[in-house]
């Protein structure tokens, strides 16, 4: 078994803004903490990039894609350094997940089993598919040739959270740079580590300096300075829905750059008595609230269960709640880590007091200190909830179970829409005319069928309503990296 404690002694870390290929001090010289919420400790201090940081990494970026370095590089040689860089990726897999982990909090199971792996094969996938994607011939009178290509756009600026920092800087970067795009990323300031890894791991993949740059910093100053950037062309975001409206007003209020945006959730899971194996539904449902502390933007948090086995289903997962409890994120055995910051603790427990006061608390809802740190909340289950409660309407984003009930197909699926997020919901039913009506009903942008969290590099991931707009992933995703271009030839 590693000993990921022995390794964590060892690892170095970036810590300076990545621009035209160089590590810089931000403009102000400031720099901020980068700690380990699972102990406390201080990982490093991180340059504090603001508006001039962001100038110069923009400025970087157009350069970069004007000279056409890489934005006229044929799609043969993008994929060839874009699936070098999947091989990098899987190569430092070790170091990677283990900075992952020391800067959010979550397992090291999770980072070595989904996290780094999922990166690679994104970068993989972007990679080998750019050669494979064609223009049009739009149908026209004879003596006419009409082409629809699809060109990059220019630089793109990508905001990603915190709670999977390189996967979702992944989603992001690897269809935009293989679309022929500059980036500049700005990671979540609680965990900018592998953000900054990935960049140098470009460079050594064979990416031009200045096509990938990384500026480090807080959300209201260097998160803004991109979404106002008037030589931004595109920004894609991934975080919170109340800062994704502040990027569709930073665009209004500069160039009117399209901004794509993958927001938050509230996702329903429903249980129904006519699914054959409960047992697994069970362990579904544990793992959607539960996995990654439920810091998780498709995490199930509402759990609709046919009125008739609710009891039965609530004592099964109460009994799966003892795998989860919370410990140090370096033990390979730990299930369930530290929250990434104290303030989104504060932020779950006052959900969990809150709650309290509205349902029965049946499972959790206690803190603990280990190591040091009291970020670290037990796996909780409210029953008798309704959907007016706010544990039931707002994103927690913690280890947080609402648990409510229904008697009628319909009645379910008015709860599960009864909700400003439409990210994703599951369907445990083995009635397939049941499956396929709820199919319809529901207005999110992925539906598992007896199965949790159905993502994968080959279709579209993204919400309906206040969950966002556009789509990460699949072939999709190349409609918001490109823009296309009628090229009408008369002979
Ligand atoms: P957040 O919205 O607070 O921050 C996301 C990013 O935006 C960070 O880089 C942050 O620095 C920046 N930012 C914050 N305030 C800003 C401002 N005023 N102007 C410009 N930039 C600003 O989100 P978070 O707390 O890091 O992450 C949790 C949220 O992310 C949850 O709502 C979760 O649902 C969502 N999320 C969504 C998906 C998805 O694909 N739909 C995936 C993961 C996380």
């Amino acid at each position: 078994m590693q000993n990921w404690h022995e390794k964590a002694t060892r690892i170095s870390f970036r810590n300076q803004a990545f621009i035209n290929g160089k590590w810089v001090a931000s403009a102000s010289g400031k720099v901020f903490e980068a700690r380990n919420p699972a102990t406390n400790h201080l990982l490093a201090s991180i340059a504090e990039c603001d508006v001039e940081d962001v100038n110069r990494a923009v400025a970087a970026a157009r350069k970069a894609f004007d000279s056409g370095v890489w934005s006229r590089a044929s799609p043969e040689t993008r994929k060839t350094v874009l699936v070098r860089l999947a091989e990098l990726i899987r190569q430092h897999q070790d170091e990677l997940a283990l900075l992952e982990t020391l800067d959010t909090g979550k397992p090291i199971a999770n980072s070595v089993a989904a996290d780094i792996p999922g990166s690679a094969a994104t970068f993989q996938w972007f990679g080998e598919a750019i050669d494979k994607v064609y223009g049009e011939i739009a149908p026209t009178e004879l003596g006419n040739l009409a082409l629809v290509r699809r060109d990059a756009l220019g630089v793109v600026a990508c905001v990603v959270p915190w709670n999977y920092p390189l996967m979702m800087a992944s989603w992001k970067v690897a269809p935009a740079l293989a679309a022929g795009n500059s980036v500049v990323l700005k990671p979540a300031e609680q965990t900018s580590l592998t953000a900054l890894r990935l960049a140098e791991l470009a460079v050594e993949a064979g990416l031009p300096y200045g096509v990938l740059n990384v500026v480090t910093g807080f959300g209201e100053t260097a998160g803004q300075a991109l979404g106002r950037h008037m030589d931004v062309d595109c920004l894609a975001f991934t975080g919170s829905t109340e800062v994704g409206k502040y990027f569709l007003r930073y665009s209004a209020e500069s160039n009117m750059k399209p901004v794509w945006l993958e927001c938050g959730g509230k996702s329903p899971n429903l249980v129904f008595s006519d699914c054959d194996d409960i047992e697994a539904a069970a362990d579904a449902a544990a793992f959607g609230i539960w996995y990654d502390q439920g810091e998780v933007c498709t995490a199930n948090s509402r759990l609709l269960v046919e009125e008739k086995i609710k009891d039965e289903f609530v004592d099964l997962l109460k009994k799966r709640a003892r795998d989860y409890q919370p410990g140090d994120p370096l033990d390979p055995t730990t299930k369930m880590g530290a929250v990434v910051e104290d303030r989104q603790t504060a932020r779950i427990l006052s959900y969990i007091e809150q709650g309290k006061s509205v349902a029965r608390l049946v499972e959790g809802g206690e803190q603990l200190t280990i190591s040091g740190s009291s970020n670290y909340v037990t796996p909780t289950i409210f029953d008798g909830v309704t959907n007016d409660m706010v544990i039931a309407r707002e994103e927690i984003f913690g280890p947080v179970l609402s648990v409510l009930s229904f008697r009628e197909e319909e009645e379910a699926a008015r709860i599960a829409n009864a909700s400003i997020y439409g990210l994703a919901a599951s369907i445990w039913s083995n009635n397939l005319k049941r499956v396929m009506r709820l199919s319809d009903a529901l207005r999110v942008g992925t539906i598992s069928v007896n199965c949790m969290d159905a993502v994968s590099n080959v279709v579209p991931f993204g919400g309906f309503k206040q969950s966002g707009n556009g789509r990460d992933l699949s072939l999709h995703s190349f409609d918001k990296y490109t823009n296309l271009k009628t090229v009408w030839i008369k002979y």
